[in-house]
């Protein structure tokens, strides 16, 4: 079986929407297992709608409810012939719209948001989203069947960014979806949503979806993964800043995992994980252009001689410097330093240090007070905020000289604040001021990509 799974851009309308179901169908003999976003926008449109409501303006969200019904009831009419089925999807839509509603007021009278909530909102986007996919493949005669991912994804109750319990999904994902494939029907269901073991609506955080598609196809040991997206797969930069981006045809999971990590939006940090386990390779491809093979994602790519393949970048940094003379030569300064994070539960993502002093950053700051309250009682704090993050990776790194030489010659007109070779030497990692992102990503990308490229691993954007 393969997992294919379409992000909002794929189901914007009924024409993407009657794409998603010609590339379906051409892939039915391999028994997929649809995975759906939200159509675009509507994941965002609903938690407005939430935060309009928390703020006591419950007129503007139910607006925005009722704007967010119209339009699924417009792809609905443009993309389902027969008016009877269009009538009877209005029809079991209206209680979803009704439970929306009533949620805001609740919020709306409290105004408390707790992310329980939230998820309960957010996570309409996706059922409505997959339902008509659903009767819109039925509608035209494909054997396709509707899946609640709630009955299978389950997770613990950190509502907003729950984690999978992998066991729990394994065993019911084989008993509730293997029999439908194995009756050669399509399985259509939904990306981003799952239940904790009280049943209670959770997400795994925003841009879920992939990681949702690579939870399901680990559980039932799929040949593939599809992530298909609006662009021609992993690009040598987000091409809205390097709009000379290219596609990199094949690169490792490692590879893969560290852009997502630092901010390569195409995949979600935690799709590549559960693909690693039982080496399946994960294929991104856009929609857009399905004739496009993409860039396949695979754990032993075919070995070069090219050094960097990509460079990621994440915005809303806060580094955090922690100094102390007490600590010169004591052991234990890096222990206490992270118990704190660690209590805070607060993940720090790179770290630099000296013999009196350490850098961390941090990109959530909701317990940064805290934190700094109690680091103050061993070293002193300060704290650096509106940071960004550029990291460059390839394989290759490792094995050659120079490359550190010629990111700083790249980088030589920008404040580098903080500097990281990742452990596994595939990544360096550096901290700027977030107003210079755009500037040095195309500085690097000028330098790394414009000129000289290997056609067997690059590939220009729009080419077969
Ligand atoms: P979807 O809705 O399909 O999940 P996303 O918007 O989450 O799509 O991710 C796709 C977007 O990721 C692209 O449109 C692109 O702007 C952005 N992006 C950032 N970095 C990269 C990269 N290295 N390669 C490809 N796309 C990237
Ligand atoms: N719809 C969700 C979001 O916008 C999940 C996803 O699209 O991956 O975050
Ligand atoms: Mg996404």
């Amino acid at each position: 079986m393969i997992v294919m799974k379409f992000g909002g851009t794929s189901v914007e309308d009924a024409k993407s929407i009657q794409t998603v179901i010609k590339i379906v169908q051409k892939e039915q003999s391999r028994r997929p297992v649809v995975v759906l976003s939200a159509i675009a926008g509507a994941t965002n449109t609903l938690l407005k709608a939430a935060r309009t409501a928390q703020e006591g303006n419950l007129n503007e969200a139910v607006k925005l409810l009722n704007d967010l019904l119209d339009r699924h009831v417009t792809v609905m009419e443009n993309l389902i012939d027969n008016r009877a089925t269009v009538q009877r999807l209005i029809a079991s839509f209206k209680p979803h719209f009704e439970e929306l509603r009533n949620l805001c007021h609740g919020i709306a009278i409290l105004g408390e948001l707790t992310n329980r909530s939230l998820d309960a909102i957010a996570s309409m986007g996706e059922l409505l989203s997959s339902q008509i996919l659903c009767e819109a493949m039925c509608s035209q005669g494909i054997s396709a069947k509707w899946i609640d991912a709630r009955t299978f994804i389950k997770t613990d109750d950190q509502f907003a960014c729950a984690a999978p319990l992998f066991d729990e999904i394994n065993t019911k994902a084989k008993e509730i979806l293997s029999p439908i494939l194995e009756s050669k029907t399509i399985v259509i269901t939904q990306g981003f949503i799952g239940s904790n073991s009280k049943g209670i609506t959770t997400t795994l955080g925003r841009g879920g979806s992939d990681y949702s598609a690579s939870i399901i196809g680990a559980a039932l040991d799929a040949e593939e993964i599809q992530i298909w997206t609006d662009v021609d797969g992993v690009l040598t930069s987000d091409p809205r800043i390097a709009p000379t981006a290219q596609k990199l045809r094949i690169i490792s999971f490692r590879e893969a995992a560290e852009l997502a990590y630092f901010g390569a939006k195409v995949l979600h940090p935690s799709t590549i994980f559960p693909a690693v386990k039982k080496d399946i390779p994960v294929v991104v491809l856009n929609s857009k252009r399905p004739e496009n093979k993409g860039t396949r994602i695979v754990s032993r790519p075919p070995k070069t001689n090219i050094p960097v393949k990509s460079i990621a970048c994440k915005r809303g940094i806060t580094v955090v410097n922690v100094q102390s003379l007490r600590m010169l030569m004591a052991y234990g300064f890096l222990e206490s330093i992270f118990s704190v994070f660690n209590k805070y539960e607060t993940s720090v993502d790179l770290v630099s240090t000296s013999e009196v002093a350490v850098s961390l950053t941090i990109d959530n700051t909701s317990k940064l007070d805290k934190i700094i309250e109690e680091l103050s009682t061993f070293a002193e704090v300060s704290v650096l905020e509106k940071q960004g993050i550029i990291c460059i990776v390839g394989d290759q790194m490792r094995s050659t000289a120079g490359v550190a030489n010629q990111i700083f010659h790249a980088l030589r007109e920008i404040n580098l604040v903080m500097i990281s070779q990742g452990a596994s030497e595939i990544n360096m990692s550096i901290v700027i001021d977030e107003s210079q992102i755009d500037q040095a990503v195309k500085n690097l990308h000028k330098h790394f990509f414009e000129t000289d490229l290997d056609s067997n691993m690059f590939e220009p954007v729009g080419g077969k």
